[in-house]
């Protein structure tokens, strides 16, 4: 299937919610992204299915008591348990016709001129939440969550400084490589991240110690959250990758790296990433990202092709995203004395080796179910230059065998990796001639000190 461009995606629609309008905001009403949130009175258990639009969320249950989604109804699967849910998968699992029924009617109740909702002053100071009095929570009930390598920079990267002469392996070019995550420990953006204890092994002459992280990083990722895909013992044909996709998110894979390599082999990363992973609140729905789509990475001359099960014209044509991905990071110093976030890398996503179609085809290659509500993150998206590199471990990198290169902060402070207190903020956002900006909102995260 293919997500066409049609009228939604029209740079003129406006909204008379005003702040959707603002040219600087990431949720126009080109964008409608669907979240999970309550408000800050209520408790998590109160989570409900929201949209965000401007500087509001949308209550979506209140919209749907007030009859507004009655001609989506259905009595076997009523619209109202959808969305009175802590997580979006019960949506997700009643299929695309809901949830993008509920998302075209959402923006028609939104278009300016339309006045429906207008005069219904109760309903519209309930249903019309300013985001600032809400609380978003991991939008998925995420059952599984599997993290990929899709960046070749990245790979290539992290690859040269354990084997400078032979950095990718020889699988890299022929399969996405990626490993299951820990749905468990996936958190809201905001959330508190501890730094992780474990054991590392500094001195390769000495024994291994237990004791708090020294070399904390972030990974800047792309996450893409499931519909309904395939079930056990059927595959997900490269053709139907996109339809089972629902929308896509940002997601912080927080990385313990002394952790991480002395665990790493051989059966890949464990303890180093399973203590939190933070993804953001406001999944965009694939439909939305129509105008961004960019024809999957061109490898050069002398890269084998895809096996053809992993191929497609369509994939070649506009399998990836161009999403522009932004790290920022801010010290307790620079908050104490109200210095703003200062960028540490910008890049795009339209880098990676591999899709997520090319993903999603591979995972399920095997009959293993993909399932509504699944997360499948990209790994760490690092594009071709210095600047563009999605973590501190390539960030601070100056070449094999030459010290790391600490990167400086506007205190006078340096960061080789994280410290405690330091806060992470990743951004992204789509822009393209003729077409509305629309973004993600962010992704953020505070590291507190280990608990020894
Ligand atoms: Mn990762």
């Amino acid at each position: 299937m293919h997500h066409a461009i049609d009228e939604s995606h029209d740079p003129n629609l406006k909204s008379w919610v005003e702040s959707a309008n603002d040219e600087t905001t990431d949720f126009p009403l080109q964008n409608l992204p669907f979240g999970v949130f309550h408000t800050d009175d209520e408790e998590e258990g109160d989570g409900r299915i929201g949209m965000a639009i401007g500087d509001r969320v949308v209550d979506l249950l209140e919209l749907c008591e007030a009859g507004a989604f009655d001609d989506l109804d259905d009595e076997e699967n009523p619209i109202d348990e959808d969305l009175d849910a802590p997580a979006l998968s019960i949506l997700l699992m009643s299929g695309r016709e809901r949830w993008g029924g509920i998302r075209d009617r959402v923006r028609e109740l939104l278009t300016h001129g339309n006045d429906e909702l207008a005069g219904e002053k109760e309903l519209l100071e309930a249903a019309l939440l300013p985001m600032q009095d809400c609380r978003m929570l991991v939008p998925g009930e995420v059952g599984d969550y599997t993290d990929f390598y899709a960046s070749v920079h990245h790979a290539t990267n992290v690859g040269s400084m354990f084997r400078p002469d032979n950095p990718l392996l020889p699988n890299y070019k022929w399969i996405p490589i990626g490993y299951h995550g820990r749905a468990s420990s996936l958190v809201a953006s905001g959330s508190e991240i501890r730094r992780p204890c474990g054991q590392t092994r500094p001195d390769e002459n000495a024994p291994p110690v237990y004791g708090p992280c020294k070399l904390l990083d972030y990974e800047l990722e792309v996450g893409c959250m499931m519909g309904p895909a395939n079930e056990r013992g059927s595959r997900l044909p490269i053709e139907r990758a996109e339809e089972a996709i629902f929308g896509i998110c940002l997601v912080n894979d927080w990385s313990a790296r002394d952790m991480q390599k002395w665990e790493y082999q051989p059966l890949g990363p464990f303890l180093a990433k399973s203590f939190a992973t933070t993804v953001s609140p406001w999944v965009v729905p694939i439909e939305a990202l129509a105008p961004f789509r960019t024809p999957a990475f061109v490898r050069p001359e002398g890269d084998p092709q895809p096996l053809d099960y992993l191929d497609s014209k369509h994939n070649r044509e506009s399998g990836g995203i161009d999403i522009t991905l932004e790290v920022l990071i801010a010290s307790k110093q620079m908050r104490d004395k109200g210095i703003a976030p200062v960028r540490v890398s910008v890049g795009s996503f339209k880098h990676m080796y591999w899709t997520f179609a090319q993903m999603l085809t591979h995972h399920a290659s095997n009959g293993c179910n993909m399932e509504a509500g699944d997360l499948i993150a990209s790994g760490t998206v690092s594009g071709p230059e210095k600047e563009s590199r999605g973590c501190l471990l390539e960030m601070t990198w100056d070449g094999p065998g030459k010290p790391r290169k600490p990167i400086e902060l506007p205190t006078g402070e340096t960061r080789t990796f994280l410290e405690d207190h330091d806060e992470v903020i990743l951004k992204g956002w789509c822009e393209r001639e003729g077409y509305r900006r629309i973004g993600f909102g962010v992704c953020d995260g505070v590291i507190l000190p280990a608990r020894t």
